[in-house]
């Protein structure tokens, strides 16, 4: 079935896990570790159908090569899915599982927490297994990644605006970020301190209101806070948000927030720029929790910092080279990873 979806792409290698005992399902993919073992968390949902979570796990994988290919670390590209049955919840007996398939890989594979899995799932799967990142801290782990994705983000966003605005800090500038979960609350905290006038959506109604009164933010409806009248957008929630219509709609001048896979289709990033809108691509501002759990892994977490406020500088690069060849800043992060990853070999799938 892999071998028919239109998200497969060379592959290296696709396992499905099933395990009786624990009633676990799950799929691990590795898109390509010419640059080193592939990076990616474990998402466990419960799926509409198991060619939905196909196309999740080859879409995610792939998507992870490029981002640890434009983070300049030493990472391929990999993700896993657990396939959950309506009801069924995520349990240890199916973690343990889900780690002994992971061992079995000898280091090719490398997980952490995504949508549905926690740090403390994490400390679960390094029961069974060495090639897992961000348990708690005090199990020994560099624990949730969100932190670092946020500040991540709040550093590519100053650069998208230097760019765009000319500005050099975020102070004044109205921010709506959708989305307040574990990143977007977080980018709201760092906006809140520099002075940024927040705008909010979320669908859980008491986190817009802690926003109201802990940041003085302002609350939008969550079908509106793409085209509200903003300076930046952040999308911090679901991907697809930027499709056709909601572009024609945005009023922001600079698109730069956490969410994965934020456009709809390839000629929404064209889209953007034809209406001047200067877009981080995803991949690129969001790679702040996998440069955590890469950085763990090579036991150089010292190193944390400065590699985050490097998104910025790739940023920069990925902007300049739009300018000069005239393409989307999205098609100009695509050439960055493929040169990266042509620099390292053919490719192995
Ligand atoms: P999360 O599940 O903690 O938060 C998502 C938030 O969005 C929740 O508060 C949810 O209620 C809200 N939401 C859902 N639908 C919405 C809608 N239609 N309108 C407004 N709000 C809505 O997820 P997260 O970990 O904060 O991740 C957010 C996004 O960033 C996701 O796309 C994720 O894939 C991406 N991302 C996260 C990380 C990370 O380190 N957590 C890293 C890279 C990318």
């Amino acid at each position: 079935m892999p071998f028919d979806s239109g998200d497969f792409d060379a592959h290296e290698r696709v396992l499905f896990v099933a395990d009786r005992p624990s009633g676990l399902r799950a799929i691990v993919a590795i898109h390509d570790t010419r640059l080193g073992p592939a990076i990616g968390g474990c998402r466990a949902r419960a799926y509409a159908s198991e060619a939905e979570a196909v196309a999740d796990v080859l879409r995610l994988s792939r998507g992870m090569t490029y981002k640890a290919a434009c983070s300049g670390l030493p990472f391929g590209g990999g993700k896993s899915v657990v396939l959950l049955r309506p009801g069924q919840s995520l349990h240890a007996g199916m973690l343990r599982a889900l780690g002994g398939a992971i061992e079995q890989l000898r280091g090719d594979y490398i997980t952490g927490e995504d949508m549905g899995t926690s740090s403390q799932d994490m400390a679960t799967l390094r029961e069974v297994t060495r090639h897992v990142m961000g348990a708690p801290a005090d199990l020994g782990g560099s624990g949730d990644p969100s932190a670092s994705t946020a500040f991540g983000c709040l550093v590519g966003m100053r650069a998208a605006v230097r760019r765009r605005f000319g500005r050099e800090t975020l102070r004044g500038l109205r921010v709506a970020v959708q989305g307040l979960g574990h990143v977007g609350w977080r980018l709201c905290e760092l906006l809140a301190t520099e002075g940024a006038v927040l705008l909010v959506a979320d669908v859980r109604e008491d986190i817009v209101r802690r926003a109201e009164h802990l940041f003085g933010a302002t609350a939008v409806p969550s079908d509106r806070i793409a085209q509200c009248e903003a300076d930046v957008y952040a999308p911090c929630a679901l991907g697809g948000t930027l499709d056709e219509t909601s572009i024609a709609q945005l009023q922001a001048g600079v698109v730069a927030g956490a969410a994965n896979n934020q456009l709809r289709t390839a000629a929404d990033a064209d889209r953007l720029a034809a209406r001047g809108i200067l877009y981080a691509p995803d991949y690129v501002i969001n790679a702040g929790g996998m440069v955590q759990l890469g950085l763990e892994h090579l036991g150089r977490l010292r190193e944390l910092q400065p590699r985050l406020q490097g998104i910025g500088d790739t940023l920069e690069q990925v902007f300049a080279d739009a300018e000069r060849h005239g393409t989307s800043t999205a098609a100009a992060a695509d050439a960055l990873a493929q040169e990266r990853l042509a620099a390292a070999g053919a490719p192995r799938g």
